[in-house]
């Protein structure tokens, strides 16, 4: 096969596209365009209106309107409101028609061409497999490798777009620099690197950051994902890789983003699932194009991944991506920082107070923020609101991180009194504890993702470093609720599980991984990593005897028997709060952090 022979069912879709253009215009008459206001200016004066024509979709009240004059002229305008244009032609006393429109012309003149291009489409499909699968050879005879790298020019996003990241975008400015004038640093001899690695959980705003250092230099910016590149084809990867790089080269300075770069730098040659021959392709033919261009020839490659665990260290060295930047889940101050970024699209009341929105969502990421703002709007505008006010904030982050409130659903007399005392257990505990922050929130309103109530503390602190005193007096606050429904009542409910969860992998993490148990001392021994990507940790292996096993067991015992016997003392001591506090919350269902302090 010949290139030749792929050439002409292209020619033949333009022709019949250009045909199809050409027949639009013909079948619906050409059409002079206009605006809403000119279009009702025209109606105003009614006298020279022939026909109007409305085509609105019953889905969304919008569409376009067609109106024809006396002497035949024909003027469009697309309409955001077709239900109010009926009503002013109504006042004005115009007739008019109304078609429904579906979105696609159905007549068999309309459909022939797209008939015709699906089957050529086939064809094409066809010849491919035909003789596809001879590799990459193939592939780029076709075209069908041609990067899907998008030219991104539209990139306004600046430094001023993300919020927080102080020490991120202070490792950038120098990239920023050298894309904007990359001869005064060639001049002075000075070497930039050529990859610069993100590493952050999702959402944390990586493609942001990529972006706004393109759009801070100016410069364009190519950004394509990893998972783009696993195609079912070998060879068509390496194609696209190499494309993209050509045109960046044409282009620079310029901006190469790949992101989930982790989908084709996994570690080679220890894939389970297939096709990783493919990705091998790609990924050498990344790491030639890298080797390949000049320090400082302009393009700066960027990437983005939340798992450099599992990525080839081949990717890493020098030469190729040989900066790694990390970004953290934002701080306090960073969250507060992003919450005002958002803000600035929307309409806040002035009781909205975001430095304590920003306390109270600890591990939440940019995105996560962006969403609880978006969610906080919709609350308001359903609830017909002129401005978003905190009780939408509060609402929003209960929907968003517990689960939407579930008011209508009935629950017993029983199970709301053992609710009860369970989250005032836990809030007990919130209250004394000084590291795990005063209480926020107690509600027994049960939520959308199963849990019958919730107490949320308000951490004041944002330490980076957890101490073992804070996850002792973690794992108390979380026995709270079992210890007061053991105290109260006379048996024990399996609505403590996921509380149970939560201390046992405290009590775990703690022995094995922070080396704070003193009889087995500062070695690791988390064995599990971060789980299911079995291509790299299947090959790990168990390091530690069954001696070692039972030891650990034992100390996690230990601990777990500490803190239970510690919090239950305190809750013993305060058994008049608990049940004032159980009283109150089945009076109320909901106590504020001032309503429960109030109790001691
Ligand atoms: P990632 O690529 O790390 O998964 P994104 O860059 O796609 O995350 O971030 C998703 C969205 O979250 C962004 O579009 C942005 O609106 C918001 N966001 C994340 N981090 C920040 C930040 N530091 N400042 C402002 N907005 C942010
Ligand atoms: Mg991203
Ligand atoms: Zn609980």
């Amino acid at each position: 096969m010949n290139r030749r022979a792929f050439t002409i069912p292209w020619v033949l879709i333009i022709l019949v596209l250009v045909a199809y253009g050409t027949s639009i215009l013909s079948m619906r008459g050409y059409s002079e365009t206009v605006t809403a206001r000119e279009l009702e200016t025209m109606i105003e004066d009614s006298g020279n209106i022939d026909t109007v024509v409305i085509r609105t979709s019953a889905k969304n009240n919008t569409g376009t309107v067609t109106v024809v004059d006396k002497s035949g002229d024909r003027y469009q305008a697309s309409l955001t409101d077709a239900d109010r244009l009926a009503e002013k032609l109504d006042q004005s006393g115009v007739d008019y028609v109304v078609q429904a429109d579906s979105g696609f012309d159905l007549s068999i003149a309309s459909l022939l061409p797209y008939a015709l291009m699906l089957a050529l489409f086939v064809m094409f499909i066809r010849l491919f497999l035909g003789g596809g699968m001879g590799g990459g050879q193939n592939a780029r005879m076709m075209n069908f490798g041609k990067s899907r790298a998008r030219l991104n020019t539209e990139t306004e996003l600046t430094m001023d777009d993300v919020a927080g990241m102080v020490e991120e975008k202070n490792e950038l400015k120098e990239v920023v620099e050298f894309l904007k004038s990359p001869q005064r640093f060639r001049d002075m001899g000075a070497r930039i690197p050529k990859g610069i690695i993100l590493v952050g959980a999702p959402g944390t705003g990586k493609t942001l950051l990529a972006k706004a250092v393109a759009g801070e230099a100016r410069v364009p910016f190519y950004s394509i994902s990893g998972s783009d590149f696993v195609e079912m084809y070998v060879g068509v990867g390496a194609a696209r890789v190499r494309d993209m790089f050509e045109e960046a080269k044409k282009n620079s300075p310029c901006i190469i983003f790949i992101d989930e770069i982790d989908a084709v730098a996994r570690r080679r040659g220890t894939g389970l699932g297939g096709s990783h021959d493919e990705r091998e392709q790609t990924l050498n033919q990344m790491l030639v194009e890298m080797d390949g261009f000049s320090q400082n020839q302009g393009i700066i490659v960027m990437a983005a991944t939340n798992r450099v665990d599992i990525l080839d260290p081949a990717i890493m060295r020098p030469g190729r991506f040989d900066r790694k930047i990390t970004v953290s889940r934002p701080d306090v101050a960073a969250r507060e920082a992003i919450l005002q970024l958002h803000a600035k699209n929307t309409r806040l009341d002035d009781d909205v107070n975001l430095k304590r929105v920003a306390q109270t969502t600890a591990g939440y990421t940019g995105a996560d923020l962006e969403n609880l703002l978006n969610e906080a709007a919709i609350e308001a505008t359903m609830d017909d609101c002129p401005v978003i006010s905190q009780r939408h904030i509060d609402d929003a982050f209960i929907k968003t991180g517990i689960g939407k409130e579930k008011r209508s659903k009935v629950i017993s007399d029983r199970d709301k009194k053992i609710t009860a005392y369970h989250e005032s257990g836990h809030a007990i505990l919130f209250h004394l504890l000084e590291d795990v922050g005063p209480v926020h929130i107690i509600s027994i309103i049960p939520t959308g993702e199963g849990a019958a109530g919730y107490t949320m503390p308000l951490p004041d602190k944002d330490d980076s470093f957890i101490t073992k005193g804070q996850l002792k007096h973690m794992m108390m606050a979380a026995m709270g609720g079992r210890i007061a429904e053991e105290l109260v009542c006379d048996d024990i409910t399996t609505g403590a599980s996921q509380d149970i969860k939560q201390v046992t992998k405290i009590a775990r993490s703690m022995v094995m991984q922070y080396g704070m148990s003193d009889r087995i001392g500062m070695i690791n021994y988390d064995d599990n990593g971060d789980d299911v990507f079995l291509g790299y940790d299947i090959a790990h292996s168990k390091t530690y005897s069954n001696e070692m096993l039972s030891l650990i067991d034992n100390e996690v015992q230990a601990l777990v028997d500490e803190c239970y016997a510690a919090a239950k003392a305190m809750i013993l001591e305060h058994k008049d709060v608990l049940e004032k506090s159980c009283e109150l919350l089945i009076e109320k269902e909901k106590l504020t952090g001032e309503e429960f302090a109030a109790l001691f």
